[in-house]
């Protein structure tokens, strides 16, 4: 079976190689490495809640805690039937990266349950949720580890888990009663959670497209073709911002159907058409199946659904010069280096879709001021968090003549060691 921890191992030691030369100390410098290699800690256990049946049900749960040596470990909590402990383990290393990637002062962490939340009711996927952070216990905190929704997490779930860690800090009557608001972010926007939080991932994207345009000299924005896979949070609000930005959205398309109008379609309207029969197209014409979308002949191309949508049987048939991964892992290693060798150039998932990661910092930041910001406020400090992370990649690809994601993870890596260094753990 395919272990994504192996392949964020392998990634670890691609970077280490290209970063071995700027420490003197190559010993202390491979201890780094091999400490980045293990989560810091890893927790496995057992929730057992009783169903509305009244039979008790059990379910696996983990949180890795990958490390903390640039702030609390940070990252999302996932509800799927397909959860494993490598899984869990590797996303944990790529938050680390995530988060110096963007400079923003935390670790990385993730954590999950193997269930399939469409199969519980409200009612157990509350009791779910409180068990998890039961679970959890003092192992999260706003200055420890401040976990977020993901994959099928909702806002209503990160609120229930504030709750419960706020009932749990009473219980024990401690002095760590300590403003639980900032101990989960994502929350609702009524219990503490950020303006500008539901577009700030697909902004954050055009953010980095907007750079990546005057980079390569863009001249016309409206000649420039974009078409993106996925039409959620992610895509839609990429898709809209693209728009209003000047470029011309060409395709959408989500798990269902698909849109292509050659001419730049109308993100709203498209948003509509769904609404009201169902389809992304409103006439069979422009209809587009999602394999036809990604070998669009496009300027842009935006997985931003799915885990594992450019392989090896799609990346030699994607004829988009840039490929901007709003998606977490939407790249196989092995469609990676197809595309390196094809010249496609690949803005990886650690920068183009870190705009999420960095609201939910504002959204903690607000959260332990007690003071909260307009939605203009949020985006003012986000587009300069983007551009400042665009640019110092990007000046690591150009000296280094490397591929975009190398660069990306150099910078970021790199951070993390520095940080070990100045703490003195190793
Ligand atoms: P979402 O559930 O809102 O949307 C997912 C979209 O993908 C839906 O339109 C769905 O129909 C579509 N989809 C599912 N299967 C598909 C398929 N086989 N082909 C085409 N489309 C398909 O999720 P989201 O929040 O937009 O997240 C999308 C991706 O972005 C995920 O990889 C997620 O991890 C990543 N991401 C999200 C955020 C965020 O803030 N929401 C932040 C960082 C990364």
């Amino acid at each position: 079976m395919h272990n994504p921890y192996k392949d964020a191992v392998t990634q670890l030691e691609l970077v280490a190689k290209r970063l071995e030369f700027e420490y003197t100390d190559k010993k202390r410098f491979h201890k780094a490495v091999e400490l980045l290699k293990q989560p810091e800690q890893f927790h496995e256990g057992s929730l057992e809640i009783t169903l509305d049946s009244g039979k008790k049900q059990s379910f696996k749960a983990f949180r890795s805690q990958h490390n903390s040596a640039r702030g609390p470990y940070k990252g999302g909590i996932r509800f799927h039937p397909g959860v494993t402990k490598e899984e869990v383990q590797a996303l944990s290393l790529w938050m680390s990266w995530k988060t110096a990637a963007v400079n923003i002062p935390y670790g990385g962490a993730k954590g999950g349950i193997i269930v399939d939340p469409k199969k519980l009711s409200l009612a157990e996927l509350e009791k779910l949720s409180r068990a998890y952070v039961r679970f959890l216990g003092t192992t999260v905190g706003p200055w420890i580890d401040v976990p977020a929704p993901d994959v099928n997490t909702t806002p209503q779930i990160m609120a229930w888990m504030v709750d419960e860690y706020e009932l749990m800090m009473r219980e024990s009557n401690t002095a760590q009663l300590q403003n639980p608001l900032a101990s989960f972010t994502g929350k609702p926007l009524e219990l503490g959670g950020s303006q500008g939080r539901e577009e700030a991932t697909g902004l954050g994207g055009v953010y980095v497209l907007e750079e990546l345009a005057k980079k390569l000299g863009w001249k016309r924005k409206q000649d420039i073709t974009i078409a993106i896979q996925g039409f959620g949070n992610v895509g839609y609000w990429f898709a809209y911002h693209a728009k209003a930005a000047g470029y011309k959205v060409v395709a959408v398309s989500d798990s269902k159907s698909g849109v292509f109008v050659p001419n730049g379609l109308d993100p709203e309207q498209t948003h509509a058409n769904k609404q009201q029969t169902g389809k992304l197209a409103s006439s069979a014409s422009e209809q587009i199946s999602n394999e036809a979308l990604l070998e669009l002949d496009v300027d842009v191309l935006v997985p931003a659904a799915l885990e594992n949508v450019i392989t090896v049987e799609t990346a030699p048939k994607i004829k988009a010069k840039t490929i901007i991964e709003m998606a977490n892992g939407p790249t196989t290693p092995e469609a990676d280096e197809i595309l390196a060798v094809r010249g496609i150039r690949v803005i990886p998932d650690i920068l183009a879709n870190a705009g999420g990661v960095s609201t939910s910092y504002f959204e903690w930041v607000q959260n332990l001021a007690g003071y909260y910001w307009s939605k203009e406020e949020v985006l003012a400090k986000l587009q300069p968090l983007m551009i400042a992370a665009f640019e110092d990649i990007w000046s690591v690809y150009e000296q280094e003549k490397t591929t975009v994601r190398l660069a990306a993870y150099q910078v970021a890596v790199k951070r993390v060691i520095d940080a070990l260094y100045l703490r003195g753990r190793v």
